[in-house]
């Protein structure tokens, strides 16, 4: 089965392959730098991330360009509170982004154009709207874009011109529709929005055709991604909250200037803290560094988490959802920890000693796997596959009478859940150097947990923390010399674990 992909402009779930056969051409609206990236930014970089690395696996080639927005409102703001030019905020903030979705393990873009080194190709655009009449300018060297002469705005958000019309407003530091003042020299019609602004004292402001100004937030994705790929392109993506204005700004852009711009659509959902709207005020600011603090610093923790919802709906960060991502990740560890453990074979030996049931119940999770993720990306779905592997390679080993079919199925289970976390999910899937000291650090904790618990008569604790180690294939024995750990008889070896 081909890829589905649901596509925001025609609402539906369609069959998606790149215009060419083989390369996605891709663009995703990146960061507005002005602040500490926060799990909102980790989870839409993510999900295009492992976009792109479904796509890789399913062998295409992937042209994917983000940018990266270092000229607005929001960072001239910033730079007066701090004091700094509205340069070194955006410099300053996008090594920040950088730095942050580096440790996550989140490819970067193959391009990632930056709106201030793309000022000319955004005023030819402006130019072409001004000209074609389009766009208009204004006595006061704001330029607009005139919403009704283009038919089809409207068509991504679903929304018609007349619902448009009851709900728009003056944008804050716009001037007002045909203001007294002006003479009827601002905007036109209240659902237009700003090409290009009129300079204003201490902002950065670069010459045009319409005196100095800098361009609007909309115009830099329409410049940026047809310049990079091609008028017309495979997807574009990003937040369901830029779907209006923004995307549906950037297609009467675009469209107006005779291009034929994105054949698909694809917007991830939202992300709330503790069921409410993430913001500064609320005080539930969420940074990429406070999140993987609460996951022991494992990025793969908040990626499962994130992996856990499907990429369209909402997805709520607390502390009760952390907890059972972290918990399955550790499954995922644990499972591959057990298999490096059993005995190396060779691809002959797994072949040769693999049972021929074994194998097909592990190639069909993996087509399963395929599935999943062939069918509008739901990782939610994929994750359970793996989960299968994991279940029934654990419950079928018990039974297996010899070591060989046993290391046999391990193995071939763990190489193909490598395979797919790392490939397609991006995760580490690797028995890295220091985990088994990370488990056994986890262990530790909680073998000391117990014993205060013990100790202090709280037994019911002390019976929680005992189950929670049998869940993890850890047998706890008291001993006159203090609690003795081994592994669960599940394998070939009862191994007793070394304590830190
Ligand atoms: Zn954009």
């Amino acid at each position: 089965m081909g890829m589905r992909l649901h596509n925001t402009l025609t609402r539906k779930v369609e069959a998606f392959a790149p215009m060419d056969g083989r390369t996605v051409r891709m663009y995703v609206c990146g960061p507005t730098v002005y602040d500490e990236p926060h799990i909102g930014h980790a989870r839409s970089a993510y999900i295009f991330d492992v976009l792109r690395r479904y796509f890789q696996y399913k062998g295409f080639t992937v042209n994917f360009v983000r940018n990266v927005t270092d000229v607005d409102d929001k960072i001239i703001h910033k730079a007066r509170e701090t004091g700094e030019s509205p340069e070194a905020v955006a410099k300053r903030c996008l090594a920040r982004y950088h730095e942050t979705m580096d440790r996550l393990g989140i490819g970067r873009p193959t391009r990632e154009p930056l709106a201030t080194g793309h000022i000319d190709e955004m005023i030819n655009c402006i130019s072409q709207l001004v000209v074609n009449g389009s766009a208009y300018e204004t006595k006061t060297g704001d330029v607009y874009f005139a919403v009704r002469k283009f038919p089809g705005y409207g068509k991504l958000s679903n929304r018609s011109i007349d619902e448009l019309q009851a709900g728009a407003r003056v944008e804050p530091g716009e001037h007002p529709v045909h203001s007294e003042a002006l003479g009827g020299a601002g905007k036109q019609d209240p659902l237009d929005f700003a090409l290009w602004k009129a300079a204003k004292p201490d902002e950065p402001a670069w010459k045009s055709p319409w005196g100095k100004g800098r361009p609007g937030w909309h115009i830099e994705c329409s410049a940026m991604s047809t310049k990079y790929l091609g008028d017309e392109f495979d997807i574009h993506g990003g937040g369901v909250d830029l779907v209006f204005p923004h995307h549906e700004n950037e297609i009467a852009q675009a469209q107006a200037a005779g291009k034929k711009f994105a054949r698909c659509w694809i917007h991830n959902g939202l992300l709330t803290v503790n069921g409410e709207k993430m913001s500064k005020s609320l005080g539930n600011f969420i940074t990429v560094d406070k999140a993987l603090e609460e996951c022991e610093n494992d990025p793969d923790h908040l990626k499962l988490f994130f992996l856990l919802s499907h990429y369209r709906s909402p997805v709520d960060y607390n502390p009760f959802a952390l907890k059972t991502a972290s918990g399955m990740m550790r499954r995922i560890d644990f499972f591959l920890l057990h298999a490096a453990e059993t005995p190396t074979l060779s691809e002959q030996e797994i072949a040769r000693n693999l049972l021929r049931d074994h194998k097909e119940q592990i190639d069909k999770e993996i087509q399963n796997f395929n599935k999943a993720m062939d069918s509008d990306l739901n990782t939610p779905m994929a994750l359970a596959a793996i989960f299968e592997i994991i279940g029934y390679t654990n419950q079928v080993t018990i039974s297996l009478p010899k070591a060989e079919n046993q290391a046999a199925l391990f193995r071939y289970s763990a190489e193909r859940i490598k395979q797919l976390v790392q490939q397609v999910f991006g995760m580490s899937g690797n028995i890295k150097l220091g985990l088994e000291d990370k488990i056994k650090r986890e262990v530790d904790v909680l073998v000391q947990k117990r014993e205060g618990a013990r100790r202090g008569g709280d037994y019911k604790k002390a019976d929680q923390i005992r189950n929670e180690l049998l869940s993890r294939g850890i047998v706890i024995e008291d001993t006159p010399r203090g609690p003795k750990l081994r592994k669960q008889q599940s394998i070939a070896s009862d191994t007793t674990i070394e304590q830190p």
